[in-house]
């Protein structure tokens, strides 16, 4: 990735509530794939990586940092701009003082591109998720028509546009393939449960270590060597330990309404979990939409003071 998505918890707190949609629902008991082998001694990085639950290169957890990706989903426009920016533009910095950087997964189509090229200016990387969005797994058009366009009219070097996230993470066998093909480092788009499958990011030479829990799930093996899947980690809620969904999480579920404090303390139980034990990577998965959602759904009701 062009620049690592690494945070301090402090930006938890600048997370507000949100409702439902996209990969919502996708929650991941990850289960271990019994027909799956990977070899270390011949799968070597950085070509090839096993999944693993111990940290790269042999390092202790308590030597690493706690890594968290921060990322945003869909078009980058004017709407979401500045609920974007409030966070990643917030005053916090990592502890070595390097600002936040977040990965934005652009789908191509009612992109403002002086905006996609503004965060990119500011050190946040792009990547793609694909042209028109469509709840299918993507072919290569919708793949490579977002690579082009966004080279095109953001600017943004192809060499640089290396991540893609499937739309309502809708992967097969044969979309897998299609990123393959496109010549992307990775693929972000399988929801994955830490704690009954805990692993750092693994590339899919060998196919994927467990059971696939996407809606259309793959029926035979895919091998797309040199691959890396980064899973989107689900969350865990606080204090019944029940699954909760990777992106956009919920407060305990099955409360209805959500406050700042629910989901605070979600993400705090979550990113603890990880910080005292085995450092496994977090991931906040957000769509900026659902906040102008919100946003409009208060000013609907009468006298809203916002
Ligand atoms: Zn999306």
């Amino acid at each position: 990735m062009r620049k690592s998505a690494v945070i301090a918890l402090a930006v938890a707190a600048a997370v507000p509530a949100v409702n439902a949609q996209e990969g919502q629902g996708v929650v991941g008991s990850a289960a271990a794939n019994a027909a799956y082998s990977c070899n270390p001694a011949t799968c070597v990085p950085p070509a090839c990586f096993c999944p693993s639950p111990n940290p790269p290169g042999g390092l202790p957890p308590q030597k690493i940092p706690q890594f968290m990706t921060l990322t945003f989903d869909d078009s980058i426009n004017s709407v979401v701009l500045p609920i974007i920016m409030n966070i990643t533009q917030s005053h916090h910095n990592n502890p070595n003082g390097c600002p936040l950087a977040a990965t934005f997964f652009v789908s191509a189509q009612f992109s403002d591109y002086w905006n996609v090229q503004t965060m990119y200016g500011l050190g946040h990387e792009i990547a793609t998720h694909t042209w028109t969005h469509l709840n299918t797994p993507p072919g290569p058009v919708e793949i490579n028509s977002a690579i082009e366009t966004i080279n095109t009219f953001g600017g943004i070097p192809k060499s640089e546009l290396k991540g893609f996230r499937h739309p309502f993470l809708l992967y097969t066998n044969g979309s897998i393939a299609n990123v393959a093909a496109s010549k992307l480092l990775y693929d972000s788009s399988m929801s994955l449960d830490y704690t009954s499958f805990p692993t750092w990011p693994f590339t899919l030479d060998n196919g994927v270590p467990f059971v696939c829990d996407a809606i259309d799930c793959p029926t035979q093996p895919y091998k797309n060597p040199g691959l890396w899947e980064i899973p989107l980690y689900n969350l865990r809620a606080n204090p019944n330990n029940s699954l909760n969904a990777a992106m956009d999480p919920n407060p305990i579920p099955p409360a209805i309404t959500a406050n700042e404090a629910d989901i605070l303390t979600v993400l705090k139980y979550n990113f603890l979990n990880r910080y005292n034990s085995t450092r496994l990577p977090m991931g906040l998965y957000i769509h900026a939409g659902l906040y102008t959602l919100f946003v409009l759904n208060a000013l609907a009701v009468p006298e809203p003071a916002i």
